[in-house]
C-alpha cells in the first residue's frame, strides 16, 4: 500500500476557483496529493477581478493551524496569500517549530493582477520574517522589486534582488519569475550553500494565453505537492514548469474576465 502524502496550503479563498485557495487544492490534487486548507481571508471576486477582501479574525487562523498540526503532518506547506498583519503573525506563531521541518514554500501574494492589495502594507516585515528558512520563495518581478527594494531591469538586478532574498531575508532558495515582463519570460532560481553556481536561469517559453488568473498559485502549489512527493527542489521546479506551461495551452474563459488554467486530467 501506497503511503499518502499530505500538502498544506495556508491561502485565501477565490470564489472563482482561479486562484487561492480553491486552485492549491485543485494542483494537489493532479498531483495525487491530499490537499489540506487553512484559509487566511475570504475574497469577494469574479474573473474581471477583486471587489473585496475580508481577513479571517487571527485567532481562527491561529486555531485553524494549531488544531490541524497537532493532528496532521503535512509533508510540505505552501504560504499565499496572507491579508493582514494580524493573520500573518498568527500564521508565524502557529507555523513556529513546524516550519524548519517541514519545507516550506512561500508565494508572497502582495496584490491582486487588478491591483487590488492582498496584503496590508505593514504586514511586509512580517512576511520577510517567515521566509527565513523556508525552502523556496517564488516571486514574480514586481514582487521581487518591492520587497528587495531593488528596481529589476537588467538579468543582473534581478541576481541582486535574488541575492537579498537568500543572504538578508534567509530563505533556503528563491525562484523569480520572469513572465510578468516584455522580453524572455526566464525565471531565475538561485539556491544557497551551492558552491558551484547557485544562479540558474531557467529558460521560459512564452505562451500566448491572454490573462490568465491564479498562474502564480499554481505553479507554487505545484511546487510544494512536488516537495511532498519527495523530489529535490530543482526537480519540483522543474516538473511544476512544465505542468504549468501545460495547462496555460489550454487555458479558456469562463467568465467575462481573465482565463483560467485547463484543469489537469492526470499528473502530467
Ligand atoms: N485571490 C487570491 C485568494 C489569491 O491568492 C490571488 C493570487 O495569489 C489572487 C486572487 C489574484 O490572482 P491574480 O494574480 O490572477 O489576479
Amino acid at each position: 500500500m501506497q503511503i499518502m502524502k499530505c500538502a498544506l496550503t495556508i491561502a485565501g479563498s477565490d470564489p472563482t476557483g482561479g486562484a487561492g485557495l480553491q486552485a492549491d487544492l485543485q494542483v494537489f490534487s493532479a498531483y495525487g496529493v491530499h490537499g489540506a486548507g487553512v484559509v487566511t481571508a475570504l475574497t469577494v471576486q469574479d474573473s474581471s477581478g477583486v471587489r473585496a477582501v475580508m481577513p479571517v479574525f487571527p485567532s481562527v487562523a491561529l486555531d485553524q493551524l494549531r488544531v490541524l498540526l497537532a493532528d496532521i503532518t503535512p509533508a510540505a506547506i505552501k504560504i499565499g496569500m496572507l491579508a493582514s498583519d494580524d493573520v500573518a503573525r498568527s500564521v508565524q506563531l502557529a507555523l513556529s517549530g513546524f516550519a524548519t521541518q517541514i519545507p516550506t514554500v512561500i508565494d508572497p501574494v502582495l496584490a491582486a493582477s487588478d491591483g487590488t492589495p492582498l496584503l496590508e502594507r505593514r504586514a511586509w516585515p512580517v512576511l520577510r520574517e517567515l521566509m527565513r528558512g523556508a525552502r523556496l520563495v517564488t516571486p514574480n518581478l514586481h514582487e521581487a522589486e518591492l520587497l528587495t527594494e531593488i528596481e529589476i531591469g537588467r538579468k543582473r538586478d534581478c541576481e541582486a534582488a535574488a541575492e537579498v532574498f537568500l543572504e538578508k531575508f534567509g530563505c533556503e532558495a528563491v525562484l523569480i519569475k520572469g513572465g510578468h515582463r516584455d522580453g524572455p519570460p526566464d525565471d531565475l532560481l538561485a539556491i544557497a550553500q551551492e558552491s558551484a553556481n547557485p544562479m540558474t536561469w531557467l529558460k521560459g517559453e512564452r505562451i500566448d494565453a491572454g490573462a490568465v488568473h491564479g498562474t502564480g498559485c499554481a505553479l507554487a502549489s505545484a511546487i510544494t505537492a512536488g516537495l511532498a512527493l519527495g523530489q529535490g527542489l530543482e526537480e519540483a521546479v522543474n516538473h511544476a514548469r512544465c505542468f504549468v506551461a501545460t495547462r496555460l495551452r489550454g487555458a479558456s474563459g469562463l467568465g467575462s474576465g481573465a482565463a483560467f488554467l485547463a484543469p489537469a486530467r492526470e499528473h502530467s
